[in-house]
């Protein structure tokens, strides 16, 4: 988890303390997933809220920690039970004591939103009696704005809380039912999604793709510097989850965003939402847009008819 607040832990204005729940009442049901710290679960957990006896929920667990696993598990789980937002995947709480280390999260049924845009792209394929079909149900403009506008709620919502993520990406980010769309972050998308991360020095992995200049020069991370990754998200959801820069490797990567190149419109980008990423990709931190302004960009065009959206110009 990158979550950090910039302005020190003795801002956080309400602190609520970690919620605990027993080992006995999660019921573990399949695998969702895995990542660099663990495994992803889908399970029943019960006495979680008043109204439902049992819940379906995820679960992250953590094998034979070390202490300092154990510490960072601790600590973010404290930060996540202050995150509080429509947009921020909800925090159930954990199993502390004991093997393996467990946090509780919502369920979200469409899982992470790269998956759901490749799945929802002109590419997809679905098997029908063993043949490939080309799957329907491609998004549309005003789904992939609204897609947009939830994310950049949700980092309003961050920014004000003085918290810089680092590493949002759409890798990062959980479809639930309805296309509501919120930051999910389990900090270990990093074992599926390898590719995405350049490895520097011993066990760094920054997602350089996602970085702007200043992050990969003097890895200075900052709201800023999370409003550059916006941009690079909304280029994942209008090219329906391609990865940035897909034809060169790490190093040019690197050497391309030093030197101030910027990813391409894509092919069903309106003009008007090419601008926002292009007000996310100034060279000069202070030039770029806030995440306040794009998210009444975005929630504005998401009202607009797509007729008056400049997608050929
Ligand atoms: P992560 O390592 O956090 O990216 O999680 C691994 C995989 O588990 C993701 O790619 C998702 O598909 C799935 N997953 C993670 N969290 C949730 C959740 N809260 N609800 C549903 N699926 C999830």
């Amino acid at each position: 988890m990158w979550y950090c607040n910039s302005k020190g832990a003795d801002d956080v204005l309400i602190a609520r303390d970690v919620q605990h729940i027993k080992r006995r009442d999660i019921v573990l049901k399949r695998e969702l997933g895995e990542g660099a710290f663990g495994k992803v679960f889908l399970a029943e957990c019960y006495n979680l809220s008043p109204t439902n006896d049992k819940m379906l929920v995820a679960v992250k667990a953590l094998k034979d920690p070390t202490l300092a696993a154990r510490k960072d598990f601790q600590r973010e789980a404290e930060l996540l039970t202050n995150l509080q937002h429509e947009h921020i995947v909800k925090f159930y709480g954990v199993c502390g004591d004991g093997d393996p280390l467990i946090m509780v999260f919502e369920y979200m049924k469409h899982g992470d939103l790269n998956k759901f845009l490749r799945a929802h792209g002109p590419d997809a394929m679905i098997l029908v009696d063993g043949q490939p079909r080309q799957a329907k149900g491609e998004l549309g403009l005003s789904q992939m704005l609204h897609i947009a506008s939830q994310i950049a709620s949700g980092m309003v919502y961050l920014a004000s809380q003085h918290f810089v993520h680092r590493d949002l990406a759409t890798r990062n980010c959980l479809v639930g039912a309805n296309l509501l769309v919120k930051i999910g972050d389990f900090g270990m998308s990093r074992d599926v999604y390898s590719t995405d991360y350049y490895r520097v020095g011993g066990h760094t992995m920054l997602p350089i793709r996602w970085m702007p200049p200043e992050s990969i020069m003097y890895r200075k991370f900052t709201t800023e510097s999370d409003v550059w990754s916006f941009g690079v998200i909304l280029w994942e959801i209008f090219t329906y989850g391609k990865q940035p820069w897909f034809q060169l490797s790490n190093t040019e990567v690197i050497e391309c965003i030093t030197q101030g190149r910027v990813l391409e419109r894509p092919r069903v980008c309106p003009k008007e939402v090419y601008d926002i990423m292009l007000g996310c990709w100034q060279r000069e931190p202070q030039q770029r847009l806030n995440i306040k302004e794009i998210y009444k960009i975005l929630h504005a065009l998401g009202k607009a008819t797509p007729i008056y959206l400049d997608i050929l110009g």
